[in-house]
């Protein structure tokens, strides 16, 4: 038997130690998991409902030991751990509505009786989740896949097991009555692959976009299997024009450097005219960054960021910041450690790389790179450069460039004057290009947990000989 543990990044404590799901035990689970969808599946959705309402009121119950743990092992705030537990509660409500009004019901009259439109579950979800936000991810995919009817066999990132175990104890609870509906199991990329070549009917994955190709290759002869990919970016935030360049500069601070830089809807790339605003503006959003309170999840006062996830991302990190500066970036705000605290910890890093050749790949960290263009069209042309598409930003009073802004870029999450971090839970949210396979999450997952069947319905076979009409021979 082989262990996975878990560290708090800040101090480098265990946080959590238990058993890795072998081949067998993926196996195993799978079966357990297949066996328990008929009688799941076959449930009125009402039962369900209340399933998923009573393991809502389970998170409501244990939400401060839930923050605490989510806060130790990824290194957050505990402030914003709170806000994942808000919205791992929020996402039970907007499921069901979500459900009712996707995934339901409808019936029209037809002159034979009825057309009608039901939606029915997969059968056996994988889900795999990622390390940024443990239980507020996999709970999106989670929720909407049980209340379709799905069964899951769900597998946390080999970083946050002990998130993934203490929301695995919350169904527990739920599903006392259903043995095997949902079952989480623990492990690495091993544990992974043994999931993914599995029976499975669909994989609902929120991760990289390398681990999201990977996904689209071994599930390439399988159209069986739903795939709903959602996956990094490499996001533009374009700064035009603002009244008050510090209320500019803070949009542009909370989209790069939140969560550490540790959320796939970041802004990476700032692009900002090649003029006297921009300039402002850029030194208005280092000298915000230097304010910064930097600190450990329970630390007073309270911090804004915490550390990374580990010390080998911010060594990668790092590594991707001195590569930037090697091909001729100018730093404007250094990447470093911070003294007296653990490798995990860093400092927000900004590097101006107008004219510098620099690879369309996501930095997972609080790094930001800065563009100056002449125009707008060039601004355009700037945030469009890129294989991504899952969010994107305008800072600017002007109606008109939103709307052009609206119409030429192509992503997911699109905000004016707001963070590009800002995502409603009751909208879909998803990206275009390698951000994802146009199926978007959170409201609309419930589009990919169940597929439709369309039904024309009559009493009786009467009515069906006179469709042929006189048109048949004596
Ligand atoms: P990751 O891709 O490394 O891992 C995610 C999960 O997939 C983990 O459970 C991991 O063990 C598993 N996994 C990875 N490769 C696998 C393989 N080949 N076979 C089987 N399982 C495999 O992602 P991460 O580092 O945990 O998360 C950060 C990434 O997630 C960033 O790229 C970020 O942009 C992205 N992300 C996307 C969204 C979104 O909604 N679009 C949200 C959050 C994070």
């Amino acid at each position: 038997m082989s262990t996975l543990q878990s560290f708090d990044p800040a101090d480098g404590s265990l946080v959590w130690e238990g058993e890795i799901a072998d081949a067998n035990a993926v196996a195993a689970a799978l079966l357990r998991a297949r066996r328990a969808f008929a009688a799941w599946g076959a449930l009125p959705i009402a039962a369900r409902v209340e399933v998923v309402e009573r393991y809502r009121a389970t998170l409501e119950e244990r939400k401060d030991a839930l923050a605490q743990t989510i806060a130790r092992e990824t290194g957050k705030p505990l402030w914003e751990a709170r806000g994942e537990v808000a919205s791992m509660i929020g996402k039970v409500g907007l499921s069901i509505k979500a459900q009712a009004e996707r995934a339901g019901e409808q019936r029209s009259d037809m002159p034979f009786g009825q057309a009608v439109l039901r939606h029915r579950p997969h059968g056996v979800m994988a889900v795999l989740g990622p390390f940024n936000f443990p239980g507020h991810l996999p709970n999106g995919h989670i929720v909407p896949a049980l209340l379709a009817g799905n069964t899951v066999v769900f597998k946390p990132s080999e970083m946050t097991p002990a998130t993934g175990a203490a929301m695995a104890d919350c169904w527990a609870e739920a599903l006392v009555d259903h043995p095997h509906v949902f079952q989480c199991i623990q492990g690495a990329r091993a544990t992974g692959e043994a999931l993914i070549g599995g029976h499975i009917d669909g994989l609902l994955f929120t991760g990289s976009a390398a681990a999201g190709a990977h996904f689209r290759r071994v599930f390439a002869d399988r159209p069986d299997v739903i795939l709903a990919l959602e996956l990094g970016g490499n996001n533009p935030l374009v700064a035009w024009d603002a009244a008050d360049v510090e209320e500019a500069a803070s949009v542009v601070v909370q989209s790069a450097f939140i969560t550490t830089g540790q959320r796939c809807s970041c802004a990476r790339r700032l692009i900002v005219p090649d003029t006297a605003f921009g300039e402002a503006l850029v030194q208005a959003v280092a000298a915000l960054a230097d304010r910064l309170v930097i600190g450990a999840w329970n630390e007073t006062p309270e911090p804004w960021i915490g550390p990374l996830i580990h010390e080998g991302a911010a060594a990668n990190a790092r590594a991707c910041f001195d590569d930037l500066a090697g091909r001729g970036a100018r730093v404007l705000r250094p990447f470093t450690g911070i003294e007296g605290r653990s490798a995990a910890f860093v400092t927000p890093g900004m590097l101006d790389v107008t004219g510098v050749f620099v690879p369309d790949e996501e930095i997972f960290a609080p790094v930001l790179q800065v563009s100056r263009v002449p125009d707008f069209a060039a601004a355009m042309e700037a945030a469009n450069n890129t294989r991504f598409g899952l969010s994107a930003g305008l800072i600017s009073g002007d109606d008109a460039l939103w709307e052009r802004f609206l119409v030429e870029c192509p992503a997911g999450v699109v905000n004016r004057n707001r963070p590009t971090t800002g995502a409603a839970g009751s909208m879909p949210f998803g990206g275009l290009g390698e951000s994802g396979n146009h199926r978007p999450s959170a409201y609309y997952a419930a589009d990919y947990c169940a597929y439709p069947v369309a039904s024309f319905e009559a009493p009786d076979a009467s009515g069906n000989a006179g469709a042929l009409g006189g048109r048949l021979k004596p």
